[in-house]
């Protein structure tokens, strides 16, 4: 069970199932131009900040492995992709420099680090894109957002994610605090937030629960139906064949 896992039942549990259960769901998948902008901004920071890579520390260093890292898939038009990879430009411009002034004594102690957390029915694993130590001890979690416009410290404290992601960090490094960050990279804007220790049990528990109810959900348990969300997802075609469909 992952956060991704989770959202995506909560958005749609045919979603969920056509994503992770049945194996036809994969051939309607479409490559989406901001999985692919995401993917190569993620990747120029996870270069910046990993520490055993030494080849990537200027401004200059992170524009040349923006470049040759950019993913074209997705994108309407050239024009489209154009204007997309000017944008990514300047947005890896703007925030090497900011990182290059960060407080001193923060130390990034893992970049794309994979968690897990045995819950018993299942286990729960998520990847954080950075994971921070301050000099109190204090880890910070921090997540790139290349779409969003704006973040607040509530857009934090509500954020399924970042909760799920502080559960992992509580769980593999106990006696440590924790907190976490969304980074909205087009935004130019951060906001941290943190959960305390009875905020994250309840959390666990609704986690746990969510996990038992999706791990005995089967295909034969929801019909697909018209709704808003409906919009703009791949499995449209696939939900309209099904006979329950409404
Ligand atoms: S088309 Fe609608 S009902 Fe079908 S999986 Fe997508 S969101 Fe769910």
């Amino acid at each position: 069970m992952s956060p991704s896992r989770i959202t995506t039942y909560l958005a749609c549990p045919m979603k969920y199932l056509w994503t992770y259960v049945d194996s036809r769901g994969k051939w309607y998948l479409k490559a989406k131009s901001y999985y692919s902008f995401g993917t190569t901004l993620h990747k120029v920071l996870e270069r910046f900040h990993d520490t055993g890579d030494t080849g990537v520390s200027t401004v200059g260093d992170a524009l040349k492995v923006y470049e040759e890292s950019w993913i074209d898939a997705g994108y309407a038009s050239p024009e489209e992709m154009q204007e997309a990879y000017g944008e990514g430009k300047e947005i890896v411009a703007y925030t090497i420099e900011e990182e290059l002034k960060r407080e001193p004594g923060v130390k990034t102690v893992a970049v794309e680090k994979f968690l897990k957390y045995d819950m018993g029915p299942f286990v729960l694993i998520g990847r954080v894109d950075r994971l921070d130590q301050h000099p109190d001890g204090t880890f910070e979690i921090v997540d790139y957002k290349s779409g969003r416009y704006k973040v607040t410290e509530e857009d934090v404290a509500n954020d399924f994610a970042m909760a799920c992601y502080q559960l992992l960090i509580r769980k593999n490094f106990p006696g440590y605090d924790v907190k976490a960050t969304i980074h909205a990279l087009r935004a130019k804007a951060r906001a941290t937030a943190s959960l305390s220790v009875a905020e994250l049990q309840v959390f666990e528990n609704d986690v746990r629960l969510l996990g038992e109810q999706i791990l005995a959900t089967s295909i034969d348990d929801h019909a697909p139906s018209i709704k808003l969300l409906c919009e703009g997802c791949d499995f449209q075609s696939l939900c309209r064949k099904d006979p329950r469909y409404s």
